[in-house]
């Protein structure tokens, strides 16, 4: 009987930015609260499960997707309220929009632009994408630092900006004034990041017939689909058909645009989910601000940062006692001793706070 030997990889094969990556990592969640990753809590109704069930009994798995997805897109167009004209591309998750839109402008030497903390995948996907990634720290209190991005910005000419809006992990929106002299002083693409908007009050889908420079991409992830994985670019037809030739053939499957359009016909299912998800968080934050020692942020989005001494020793805790959160000690340094918890059911959260409560009084 032979073994299997371990395959010796010729690193000299990979490029060096390759090695020097990390893979997304994602914990098992088995059997635990899981308030980790930003889904929506709430199953869909019985009622919709089984007009879910039927369209997936009739599909036509053997046949490819639709690949210009035009009932889904139409569907999209029609929930997100998109200025007339606009259009939007579809991506298997935004995170493939994040890739398709650094592929399209990674030429050597181009700059992608964020902000820190954000959204880690800005910074890998520029690595991917082989080009350099700038990212202007938020002040202290985690709104946007304009004069230092606009000096970014006039130094190192992005061809690529990204602001998630609200942000993650912060949960904040930045300032919509300052936001739109970024897209003025910008001399390539802007891209604001809606992924949370379900939870926030304000969005730059209306501004987008405004500037020629600007889209908005959405995920319906955090709606109650993240395991669709659908999300969508906003924007002027003359960018999406440039864009369009990057995306690869049939990158939403039959199932994902079937299920995500019969959804999209029952938004109101899944906007009033995401109002109890704004309670809770009202709830969820009060609670938090209750508790001696921890410093809650205010949050436009389903999680909520917050600030506790040995931040790395009380999720620990929480996961002893069956709860998982988001642990982003020892990431980027502005978030010492910071962890983010997804807002979940009223009876998670109530079990995150005992366990919470139980871990700091150890
Ligand atoms: N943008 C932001 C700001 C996010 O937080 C996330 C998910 N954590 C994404 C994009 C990606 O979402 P998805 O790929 O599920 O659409």
């Amino acid at each position: 009987m032979s073994s299997a030997r371990p395959a010796v990889v010729p690193e000299n094969l990979l490029r060096p930015e390759v090695l020097g990556l990390h893979a997304y990592h994602v914990p098992p969640a088995g059997g635990m609260v899981k308030l980790d990753a930003m889904e929506n809590p709430y199953p869909l109704p019985q009622v919709l499960r089984e007009e879910i069930a039927r369209v997936v009994a009739d599909a036509e798995i053997n046949r490819y997707p639709d690949a210009a997805a035009s009932q889904l897109k139409a569907d999209i167009r029609k929930v997100s309220g998109l200025p007339a004209g606009m259009e939007v591309l579809l991506g298997n998750g935004s995170d493939e929009i994040i890739q398709l839109l650094a592929l399209a402008v990674a030429k050597p030497g181009a700059v992608l632009l964020s902000v820190e903390p954000s959204f880690v995948m800005y910074r890998m996907i520029a690595t991917f994408a082989g080009m350099k990634y700038v990212g202007v720290p938020l002040a202290a209190d985690f709104s946007l630092d304009l004069p230092a991005t606009l000096e970014a910005i006039r130094r190192e000419r992005p061809a690529l900006v990204f602001l998630a809006y609200p942000n993650n992990p912060t949960g904040n929106l930045f300032d919509a004034a300052a936001i739109r002299q970024v897209v003025e002083a910008a001399p390539g693409l802007v891209v604001v990041d809606e992924a949370y908007y379900a939870f926030a009050r304000d969005s730059f889908i209306p501004h987008l017939a405004r500037y020629d420079n600007l889209l908005v991409m959405r995920t319906f992830s955090k709606l109650g689909m993240a395991g669709l994985r659908l999300g969508f670019l906003a924007g002027s037809p003359a960018w999406l058909e440039q864009l369009e030739k990057l995306r690869l053939p049939y990158n939403v499957g039959v199932l994902p645009q079937l299920v995500a359009a019969k959804l999209l016909q029952h938004h109101d299912v899944l906007l009033a989910q995401a109002e109890s998800i704004k309670q809770e968080r009202t709830g969820l934050l009060r609670a938090l601000t209750r508790i001696e020692g921890v410093h809650a942020y205010p949050s436009e989005a389903n999680f909520i940062l917050f600030r506790v001494a040995k931040a790395t020793q009380v999720f620990e805790g929480l996961k002893r006692r069956g709860v998982l959160i988001k642990n982003l000690n020892g990431g980027h340094p502005a978030l010492t001793d910071c962890l983010r918890v997804t807002v979940g059911t009223q009876q998670e959260n109530e079990r995150f706070m005992a366990a919470l409560q139980d871990t700091i009084n150890q």
